[in-house]
Order: structure tokens, then sequence, then C-alpha cells
């Protein structure tokens, strides 16, 4: 057998070519690996960049969204607040609309006041009468009633007293305010009802018992002095009671009372329902006369009307105001029953 021998150069020859070899291959790989890691890291790293501006994009989209939110937010705010102020113009000028509508319906009333006042001061009082020294007896019969309170006002106005002739109803309460206010009460009837209080004597003096009570609780005054209803002259009592105002005119007096019929009427119960009828009718007072007994009604809406320019009348004719009592001079009707 052929046996070669290796000499040692050989040997370190063989050696360095390997190491060489295996150092090449290495190199290789490990190149090849670490250019692929580059190119993944390069890889990753654009994509990273590219994620990076994506999420700087989406923040400053966030920025402007956010800046546009705020703006709208400003926005909503004045436009509420602009709201607000209109809405406070808006109430502003619907108080004053409605404070010129009051002004305009209160000028509109005034206006048709004053033009009904005028009317009524236009009403012009009839020649007036020389009669001084003649007195003037203003009564009121079938109150109290809503207007009394009225009534009394112009009488005090005036500073007139007057006669009150009651009857029984909703505003008993006002006989005291009568009283306190210095003037008169009489008695008229408690139901102001013919039928019932002429069907005899006896339901006759039960009526007057009765508003004569009634006088007496609400103001405390004991009256004296009556007034017929339909006055003693009236007729219509025959229908119901043959000859009973013969017999009642004689003896209401018996019983201590003093009965009061008119020789002047307003005519306020029978139509005159103007401040001009009624001052018509005041006129036809009887010239001969001493004492005048105005017959009127409290519960007439027309009187109160004309009540001032019936006392103003009576004023002009220099007439003195006086009130009834159970003496005053005083001729009555004559009796037809
Ligand atoms: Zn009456």
């Amino acid at each position: 057998m052929d046996v070669k021998v290796v000499t040692k150069s050989e040997i370190i020859k063989y050696v360095a070519i390997i190491l060489a070899f295996v150092l090449l291959i290495t190199t290789v790989v490990f190149g090849v690996k670490n250019n692929k890691a580059n190119e993944e890291n390069e890889q990753l790293s654009s994509q990273l960049a590219e994620n990076e501006s994506i999420l700087e994009e989406k923040l400053s989209e966030n920025k402007a969204l956010e800046e546009e939110r705020n703006n709208l937010d400003e926005l909503y705010k004045s436009s509420i607040e602009l709201n607000d102020t209109h809405e406070s113009i808006v109430d502003d000028l619907n108080k004053q609309l409605e404070e010129l509508n009051k002004q305009l319906s209160a000028k509109k009333n005034k206006g048709e006041e004053s033009t009904t006042k005028k009317k009524e001061n236009e009403a012009v009082l009839p020649e007036p009468i020389p009669a001084k020294g003649k007195t003037v007896y203003l009564t009121f019969d079938d109150g109290p009633s809503i207007y009394t309170d009225e009534v009394l006002d112009i009488l005090d106005k005036y500073g007139v007293k007057a006669t009150f002739f009651v009857v029984n109803g909703k505003n008993n309460h006002i006989m005291k305010e009568i009283v306190d206010r210095g003037h008169t009460i009489g008695l008229h009837c408690y139901r102001h009802v013919y039928s019932e209080i002429y069907a005899s004597d006896e339901a006759y003096f039960e009526d007057l018992q009765k508003i004569h009570d009634v006088v007496k609780k609400e103001t405390g005054v004991d009256a004296d002095i009556i007034r017929f209803p339909g006055g003693g002259s009236n007729t219509i009592s025959k229908k119901y009671s043959k000859g009973i105002m013969t017999r009642l005119t004689a003896s209401v007096v018996e019983k201590g009372y003093t009965y009061f019929d008119w020789n002047c009427y307003n005519g306020d119960a029978d139509g005159a329902n103007t401040v001009e009828k009624q001052l018509n009718n005041i006129a036809q007072f009887p010239r001969g006369a001493k004492n005048i007994v105005v017959l009127m009604h409290d519960n007439k809406e027309a009187t109160i009307k004309s009540l001032p320019k019936i006392i103003e009348y009576f004023q002009s004719c220099e007439m003195t105001f006086g009130v009834l009592t159970k003496d005053t001079e005083y001729t009555n009707h004559p009796v037809y029953n």
C-alpha cells in the first residue's frame, strides 16, 4: 500500500483553507441574516414613521375638531344670549304694549265718561223759583240698595241731610250707615207687596212692626215716622180692603207714628230715567207750600245721576234742606180709600 505522507505545512494549509471557508460561510450567512434584519428593521422604521405621521395627522384633525367644537360652543352660547336678549326685548315690548293698551282704554273710558258727564252737566237746570224761607226734605224710599252708598256720598259732598224710608232687604247693614252719617231713618214696609200689607189692618201693622224691629236691631233707632207704600192717597188698597187707608191713616197716629206723603216727585219709579226728565218733574214743586217733601227712590240708578243736579236746583232756589221728624209741619195727600 502506498502511503502518502502529509507534511506539516500541508496540514496547516488545509486547516487554513477550512477556516477560511467556515469564515466565509459564516460571514455570508450572517450578512444575509443581517441584511434581512436590516430590511425588516427598515420596514418597521418606515411603518413606524408612517404610523407616527398618521397619528400626527389624526391629532391635528382632532385638534381641529376640538377647535370647531369650541367655536360651535361659543356660537351656541352667544346664540342663547342673543335669544335671551331677544326674549327680554320682546317681553319689554309686550309690557310696553300692554301699558299703552291700558292707557288707551283708560283714555277711551275717560272720554266716554266725560262725554256722559258732559251730557249730564249740559242738562240745563230749570229756571230757579225764588223760594227763600222754604224747606226742602229729600226723601228716599225702597232702600237701602246697592246705590244707597253713592246717594250718601253725594249728600255728604253737598252737606245735605235726607230722610230714608226703608224696606227689609239684602242691604239692611247700610241702615246703620244712614243713621251714622246724620240722616233720618223712617219706616216704609217689611215686604213691598200691596196685596199682603193692605189685606187687613192687622196685616199692615204686623208688617210695620217687622220693619220697625229690623231698623231697631240694625241701628238702635226707635223709628216713629213712616211712609205708606203707595202713599196715604193710594187706591190700589181698595182692591184688598175697602176703607183701609181711612182707618190706617188715623190708627198709625194713635200708635204714635207720623206719616208723610210727598208734594214733589222726581218720577224715578215712573219712567223718568234721565237727569232732564227728573229735573223737569222736580221743578213742578208746589209754589204755595212752605215745606217741600221730595219723593225719590234710592234703588234707582237714574236717581244717583240726577241727585247732584236736583240738589243744585233747590240750592239755586235758595231753599233750606231739612230732615223729617215726627213734628215736621206738612199736609198729607187726601185719602181716597
Ligand atoms: Zn215704596
